[in-house]
Parts: structure tokens; sequence; C-alpha cells
């Protein structure tokens, strides 16, 4: 029900139209009239009243008929009527109480009375409305508990709420956008109308209704999105642009998350669903409220999981090349001579050796020496292929592991690499640096190879070699 309650006056008397409407108005309702009760149910059921006051007698239409059609009608059997006649008051109220009158105001009018009856009804339906919203919603909501605390990912918890509020209000746009108070833009972690979406950056300023929610922290109620003032500034942005806006109306509820404005539930219709009105919007409050617990937990889980995998990345990397660390190599080593033994295939090992790296320390300094090994670990990386590793082994030795690659295969990688060395600069403009590299190769499987130390031996023993052989080259 919107907040001023909106009565239908069905009279064919003009004059009593014409009064009863300035009575009701004069009292703070919104109120429109029809004359007789030509096309009435169209009217009922397109502009949506909180209150019919119906005439019984009139002379092109049977009051008692239409009050019949109104009542079994599954759209507007609710809706309170209030029969207005000159009968004999024994004989209507009967006929219209049994018919499904919420009342039965005789003929002439007692304008106090009436306006008594009148409140008396609207309070009534509102607080059916409401009890009726009240007992769904705690069926739904146990439900809803139940599947979002079985739930502990916080993008599955989003698509729970978004599913089960649009299903509960039956309304076809139902979305959750996490932003801050101060954000100019949000992300929309899940979204009724496209279940597929897990997260899309959108620009706030097309959705004023967002930004006042944000702004106000409380929830926003759009009953019309073509005459609400909140869309002054973007109506005309959609007119100049044509935009065809679908949405009639809106609910956008805030809500946080461990006491921190979080982001907005986003509730819409289209002109086909009946507006959104205020227990619809404390329906989805009281959903969102019950997930926030939960909601909170899942957020703690994923933060613990994140720190945990960032840790483990902190143990395994070298923090001056963020190539991987000798224990994390020996650890894949492991792995991948494993894998290549079960699969029956290659595995390839280069080291890889900066030549007369102590002359770049010396000549430029150790803070440039530090950058070119930066440089030169970023160059190795962008050579890799996926499943590649690439590890710092110890100064200014590398080592790359390459899965499912021979003796062919790994000497093409490391004259490829022989190749990128000399032919780049390193340092930068102000300290230019020209290297070479000495690259021992070894591939497993071989017989005298049994496992990660003793390959690495070998290429070891080939880096040496491609050294004394007078160094930028390849050996293996
Ligand atoms: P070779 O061609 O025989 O490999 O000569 P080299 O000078 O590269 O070999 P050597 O092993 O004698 O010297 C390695 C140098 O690498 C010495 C050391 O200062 C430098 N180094 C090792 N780790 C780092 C580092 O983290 N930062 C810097 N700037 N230099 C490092
Ligand atoms: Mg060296
Ligand atoms: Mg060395």
């Amino acid at each position: 029900m919107s907040l001023v309650p909106k009565i239908l006056v069905a009279d064919d008397d003009e004059t009593l139209n014409r009064t009863l409407s300035w009575v009701l108005k004069d009292n703070g309702y919104d109120v429109e009239t029809i004359a007789g009760g030509k096309n009435l149910v169209e009217r009922l059921l397109t502009n949506g009243y909180d209150l019919l006051l119906l005439d019984i007698l009139m002379p092109d239409v049977d009051g008692l008929d239409l009050l019949e059609r109104i009542k079994t009608h599954p759209d507007l059997k609710n809706l309170p009527v209030l029969m207005i006649s000159s009968m004999p008051p024994e004989e209507g109220t009967i006929t219209s109480l049994g018919l499904g009158a919420a009342d039965f105001i005789p003929k002439p009018i007692r304008i106090r009375e009436l306006l008594a009856r009148v409140k008396a009804h609207l309070r009534a339906s509102r607080e059916l409305d409401q009890a009726r919203a009240e007992a769904r919603s705690r069926d739904d909501m146990m439900d809803i508990l139940r599947e979002v605390t079985a739930t502990i990912k916080s993008d599955e918890i989003y698509q729970i709420l978004v599913r089960r509020v649009a299903r509960g209000l039956k309304i076809s746009k139902c979305s959750i956008i996490l932003a801050g108070p101060d954000d100019t833009t949000g992300t929309v972690v899940a979204a009724y109308e496209n279940p597929m979406l897990r997260s899309l950056e959108v620009d706030l300023k097309h959705y004023p209704e967002v930004r006042e929610t944000l702004d106000r922290q409380s929830m926003v109620l759009v009953a019309d999105v073509t005459t609400d003032p909140l869309y002054h500034e973007i109506r005309t942005e959609w007119e100049s642009k044509g935009v065809q806006v679908p949405t009639r109306s809106v609910v956008s509820i805030p809500f946080s998350l461990k006491d921190a404005p979080a982001g907005v539930f986003f509730l819409r219709t289209t002109d086909q669903d009946p507006p959104l009105n205020v227990s619809d919007g404390r329906f989805a409050q009281q959903v969102i409220t019950a997930a926030v617990s939960a909601l909170e937990k899942a957020h703690d889980l994923e933060k613990a999981i994140a720190g945990k995998n960032e840790m483990r990345r902190l143990a395994e990397v070298d923090p001056l090349t963020e190539a991987f660390n000798r224990r994390a190599l020996l650890e894949r080593m492991t792995v991948e001579m494993e894998r290549t033994a079960r699969f029956e295939t290659v595995l390839a090992c280069l080291m890889i050796d900066i030549d007369d790296f102590k002359d770049v320390n010396d000549t430029y300094g150790h803070l440039v020496g530090d950058r070119v090994l930066r440089q030169f670990a970023d160059m190795l990386r962008q050579d890799q292929r996926a499943i590649d590793v690439v590890a710092r082994y110890g100064g200014e030795e590398f080592v790359v592991l390459l899965p499912e690659t021979g003796a062919t295969g790994a000497r093409i990688f490391a004259e490829r690499i022989l190749r990128d060395v000399t032919g780049r600069v390193f340092g930068d403009d102000a300290t230019p640096v020209r290297l070479t590299v000495s690259i021992g190769g070894a591939t497993y499987p071989d017989k005298e190879i049994a496992d990660g130390a003793s390959l690495l031996h070998r290429a070891d023993q080939n880096l040496y070699m491609a050294k004394r052989e007078g160094r930028n080259r390849y050996q293996d």
C-alpha cells in the first residue's frame, strides 16, 4: 500500500462523486472518481487502489454484479469494497456482505461515519497485508536461512538471496551491488535476471536510487520511476539518448557487513508486474538481515583462505625476483619427475648462470645488480609456457623446468634464451647493462638420473662445461 491511500469512488451520481471526492481529499486521501460502473474492473486492475466505494444502484450496471466480479478476480479479491446504497440497510447489507463487501454505507451518507469506516477498513486491510507478508516471510525465511547457512561461499549466498527474493516477490529483476557510501562505482555480484553474472562493475551515476540508498543508508522505495523526482536528471539523459527504461518501481535496501556499509539489495519491477510496496521492501530487508551473519562468516573464511594462500606463496618465492625459491623448486621437481615417470613422458631442466655477473656489481653497484636480476627473471617468465617452472637457484643462477620437453625442445628453448639475452639491454637508460648467460641442460628419464638432486647435478655439470668452453652458450 502506498503511503497515501488511494481510493476510487464509483457512483452514477455526479454530485455525490464530487462531494465524496472533496471530503476524502480533505482528509488526506488520494481520490479518483468514475461515473457509473463502466470499465470499473479494468480501471481497478490498471491503477491499483487501496479501497473502493461502490454504488449498488446504477443505471447502466448492477453494483452487486460488479462486486461479485471483483471478489472473484484473483488480483482484486483482497481490495476492501464499501458498498453505498439507498437500498434498505438490512437487505443491502446482507447481500453485499455475503458477496464479500467490507462494509455497507446507507444513503443519505453521514460523512463522519463514512470517514470512520474508510479509515477502519484501510487499517484492517493494511494489517491483513502485513500479516500475510509476515506469515509468508516467516516460512520463506526459515527456508532461506537453511539454504544460506548450508553455504560457505559468499558468491553462492548472493545467488541464493537474489533468487529467493525474486521468486518470493514474483519480480523479474533482483540484484546485489557491493559499494560503499563514497564509491562512484559498484560491483554487481549477483543478478536474478542474469544467473551467470558474478562480478560486473557499474557506474553508480546511472543508478540514482542506489546512490541515494548509499548516501542515506536507509531503504529507498520508488513507486514510479517515470514520475519520481529522484530520476529527474537521468530521465532527461534517457530521453536524449532514446533509452527505453523498462523499470517501473524500485526498492533499494542498504546492508552492512561487520558494521561497515557493504552494498545494496536492488529490486526492480517492469510495468508488467504490480509495483513494489513497503511490505515487499520489508520482506527483502528481513531476508538480507537474516543472511548477514552467514555472509560475514563466508567473508572471514575467504579472507583466511586468501591469507593462507598468500603466506604459502610468500614461502615459495624469492623476494627479490618473485621466482620460485630453491625449496619450492625441489618440491616441484619431485612432483614433475613423478608425473613424467607415470605418464611416460620427458622432462627438461635448464640451469642458467649469468656470465661475469660479479663485474656488473663491481661496475654499477649492487642496486643495479639487483635490478638486472629482477629484469632477467621477468624475461624468463615471459619466455616460459604456463606449465613451466622458473626458480632462482642461487645468487645469479636460475633453473627452468620444462615438462614434456626432451633434448631437442630444451636446446631450442635454451638457444632462444641466449638470443633474447644478447638482444636486449638490461638496467636503465642511465646505466645500460649488456649480458650473456651460460646454460647447462639435462633431461629425464636418464639411466643415471634417479631424483631431483641428480637431475640438477647433471645440469650443473653441463653449465660448468659451458662456462669452460667460453660462456654465452648451451651445453647438454
Ligand atoms: P661466471 O661467468 O663464472 O658465472 O662469473 P660470475 O661473476 O657471474 O660468477 P661468480 O659466482 O664469481 O659471482 C656471482 C656474483 O653474483 C657475485 C655476487 O656478488 C653476485 N650476486 C649474487 N647474488 C646477488 C644479488 O642478490 N644481488 C646482486 N646485486 N648480486 C648478487
Ligand atoms: Mg655467474
Ligand atoms: Mg654463479
